[in-house]
């Protein structure tokens, strides 16, 4: 469960993120849709823990995110420009990772195979195409089995089918009864994806609510 309870956050006179409140359940992929600049990576990063709210909170499993005991265990994350050094191969980054957040070494192979990057696990992450690195993200984030699945912009550089395997993978991740937060301004590939929807603007949640609502014009 995520819950974020009137969050703002302003950098100096600009209201980044302006009193947003929404939750992502359990057993639903729930879209956090808006387009460039509209907050969602700010709201993202104080959820991560990478930054501090100026008021309101931002809550992972009923804690903030540096209260976690063992936080990749709890959440897995996808976040625009972090991810190995392009000199790093994939699984020694995986196997760094595991080691690091005391997850089984066989989970290593586990989210290769899952991601369809077994074959490539031994090439320098240089060398890996937009959509390579995608799926290298991803299989971080789904290392430690986590309960909450938070990713942005998950099917930038994926083709048609590389959006159709992250649908399923979101889905399948979700009806284990996992939350799943999908942040895209791709609104049209992804909306399809989400059970629930929250599209924000100009920091400010402007629809709230599950797909069918919404689309039904809620
Ligand atoms: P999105 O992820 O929806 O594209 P962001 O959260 O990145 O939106 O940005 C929201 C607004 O906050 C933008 O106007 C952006 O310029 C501003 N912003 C984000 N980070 C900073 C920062 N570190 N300093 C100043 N302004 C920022
Ligand atoms: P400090 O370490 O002095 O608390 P921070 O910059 O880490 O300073 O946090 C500033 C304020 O924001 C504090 O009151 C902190 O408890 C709160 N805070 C930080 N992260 C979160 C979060 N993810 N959710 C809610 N409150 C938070």
């Amino acid at each position: 469960m995520i819950e974020v309870l009137g969050l703002s956050k302003h950098y100096g006179g600009r209201k980044a993120v302006d009193d947003v409140t929404f939750t992502a359940r359990p057993g639903r992929v729930t879209g956090f849709l808006g387009p460039n600049g509209a907050g969602k990576s700010t709201t993202l990063r104080v959820l991560l823990g990478l930054d501090a709210p100026t008021s309101g909170r931002a809550l992972v499993a009923g804690r903030r995110y540096r209260d976690l005991a063992q936080p990749l265990r709890t959440v897995g994350a996808l976040l625009e420009g972090a991810g190995p050094v392009p000199e790093r191969r994939a699984a020694d980054h995986l196997m760094w990772l595991a080691r690091s957040n005391r997850i089984p070494r066989r989970r290593v192979r586990e989210v290769l195979d899952l991601t369809g990057l077994a074959e490539a696990a031994r090439r320098r992450v240089k060398t890996y195409s937009l959509g390579m690195r995608q799926r290298l993200g991803i299989a971080a984030a789904l290392l430690g089995e986590p309960d909450v699945l938070i990713l942005d912009e998950p099917v930038n550089g994926l083709d048609p089918d590389g959006i159709r395997w992250v649908r399923d993978l979101l889905r399948d991740h979700a009806a284990s009864g996992r939350t799943v937060l999908l942040s895209s301004h791709f609104m049209a590939e992804t909306a399809g994806i989400a059970d629930d929807v929250v599209i924000v603007h100009r920091g400010r949640v402007v629809v709230r609510g599950s797909l069918a609502e919404v689309t039904a014009g809620h």
